[in-house]
Order: C-alpha cells, then structure tokens, then sequence
C-alpha cells in the first residue's frame, strides 16, 4: 500500500507493507487525513517517531461491528489493564501506542490498523471534509473537560492557527470574553468572521488581566507570553507539543501562583456532537488538499508556509 513514512527524513512509499492487526484492532481504509502540528513536530525529532505519520483521519471500517460504515478513530491505544486504564485513564495508559505518534503506524496511507473500541461512526449526513476534523475539535473540548468555565471569564487563546481557532471556537461557546491573539492578518480574519474578537500580538499589552490564557500557538515562545498576559491566580492551558527543551524562569508561577494545565486528547463524542450540530466551523479551516502520493510536498507545504488545514485524500 501507499503510505507516507518517517524515517530519517520523510517520503512516499508505493510498496510499504499493508498492516498486521493486533487484538482487538480492526482495518480502517482511509478516505481523508489531515496534516497536525504535531505531525510537523514529529519530522524535527519530537517523541523520536519513527514510522507512518497521520492521526487525523475518516476512513471506513473493513471488519468488526462497524464494517462498511465511515468512521474516526481516538488516537490512543490504551492496555487496558495496568494501574491508569483501571483508573479510567486510558490516554495516559502506561503502555499505550499512539496512531501515528507511539510505535503504531498512521494514517497517512491506504490503510490503518485501529483498536474498534477507539473508533466512533460518523453521522452519515456529516461530509468527509468535516469528520475529519474530529480529533482536534476533541482536543480542545479537553479544556472544558479539564476546568470550569464561567461566561465572565476573560480568555484568552494564543496561537492563530488551526487549533487555536478552533479552541477559540469551543471556548466562545462557554465565555462571553474570548480573544485570539495572533500574528496572521487572514487567519484572525477567520476568527472575526466566526464574531470572536482578535488582536494582534504585536498590540497587545502585558496586562496580566486575562483568567484563562490558552497557548495553542505551537511555538516555544507561547508559554512566556501567556505568562505576560494572565493574572495573578489564573490558569495557563498548555495545548502546545514542542520538540527539544525549553528554558523558563519559574519564579512568576509561584509570585502569581498560576495555574498550569497540559491539555492534551479530548472527547469525540463531544466533539462529533458540535460538527454535527455545525456549533464549530470547519469549512473555512481548509486550505490546501492534496492526494496521499503527494504527501510529502502536502507536509513540506504545511511547514513552509502559514497555511491552516491542509487535507489528504487518500481514497473515496
Ligand atoms: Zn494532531
Ligand atoms: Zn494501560
């Protein structure tokens, strides 16, 4: 099968071997794949993955209950059994495999070993285009899913791009005062379309007033400024992955006494039931598509310039 493989660098491979599954996993053949930040950061050596990259993806289940039928699939591949499963923590399971992140192969390509207890049925009136947004509108319904959220609170979300939108489009939906703050003119555009408010960074004032400051911006550079922008017993959400090491001074944390959450996977069902009920705009997230062959310049692409969404079709 095709499939678009990491290694010491990326590429395309024709005849990369289809997938073994384990048990409980069942064959998903993948319709469309989207392109993730982390994918980009996995290509400069974070997590030290090594092969078929993607974990954004629809495709249709080959075999078990669903067999037939679009689906998308959670991306951690939990044990089932050791201490955090037992305690209802799959995603942090001890031996979990990650689709496309942790020792499981991807989904950029043809097709797709997942566990059937990740996988969720997409609504048959919902387009290809929309479910695969699922996993990261989950990821930022993991915020709410992690801390309170009051209509007056002051949030603000760092970060323009494609998740930072669609925090800020989650977020919107539980405050009355969400701020994008970004540094692209046509993606805040985005953002105001959807009645957001937004600002640039360069305008933006250290005022240390904001309850909630969310980093989506996928930079080193995002913690520090969120520091600069929350108050005094407020709460950073972390959403960012960065590859390598970060220095900070630590003492505001304790001066301030912030709160610092990682936010990380987060729930399909809430995120499916959003896409379905059209409280979260995706459409406008699309800006490139490519076929699975040309993967590798779809990623190059997603690197090299500040696009938003760039999709893989894989099959129909
Ligand atoms: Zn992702
Ligand atoms: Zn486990």
């Amino acid at each position: 099968m095709r499939a678009i493989v990491l290694d010491d660098g990326v590429q395309l491979r024709a005849d990369y071997p289809d997938p073994v599954t384990r048990s409980g996993e069942v064959l998903v053949r993948v319709l469309r794949a989207g392109i993730c930040e982390t994918d980009l950061q996995l290509m400069r050596g974070y997590m030290g993955f090594r092969g078929v990259l993607g974990h954004e993806f629809v495709g249709v289940a080959q075999t078990g209950p669903f067999a037939g039928r679009r689906v998308v699939g959670e991306i951690n591949c939990a044990c089932g059994h050791c201490d955090l499963c037992r305690r209802g923590l799959p995603t942090h399971c001890t031996y979990r495999t990650v689709l496309g992140i942790l020792q499981h192969d991807g989904a950029f390509a043809d097709v797709i070993a997942v566990p059937q207890e990740n996988l969720h049925v997409v609504p048959d009136e919902m387009p290809t285009d929309v479910a695969v947004f699922t996993e990261p509108v989950a990821a930022a319904f993991q915020i709410p899913a992690q801390m309170a959220i009051d209509r007056a609170d002051r949030v603000v979300v760092l970060g323009d791009g494609r998740l930072g939108n669609l925090c800020a489009q989650v977020l919107a939906s539980l405050s009355d005062h969400v701020l994008v703050v970004g540094k692209h003119p046509e993606k805040l555009a985005l953002v105001d379309a959807l009645g957001i408010d937004t600002a640039r960074l360069a305008d933006v004032a250290p005022s240390r007033s904001a309850d909630i400051v969310v980093d989506c911006t996928g930079s080193d550079t995002g913690l520090p400024t969120a520091l600069t922008l929350v108050r005094p017993r407020g709460t950073i959400v972390l959403k960012t992955t960065v590859a390598g090491e970060q220095t900070l001074a630590w003492a505001p944390f304790v001066i301030d006494e912030v709160t610092l959450i990682g936010s990380r996977c987060g729930p399909f069902d809430k995120a499916l039931e959003a896409l379905a009920a059209g409280l979260v705009s995706v459409a406008p997230l699309i800006s490139e598509r490519f076929d699975l062959s040309d993967g590798v310049q779809a990623l190059e692409l997603a690197r090299s310039k500040p696009v938003l969404k760039v999709l893989l079709d894989v099959s129909e």
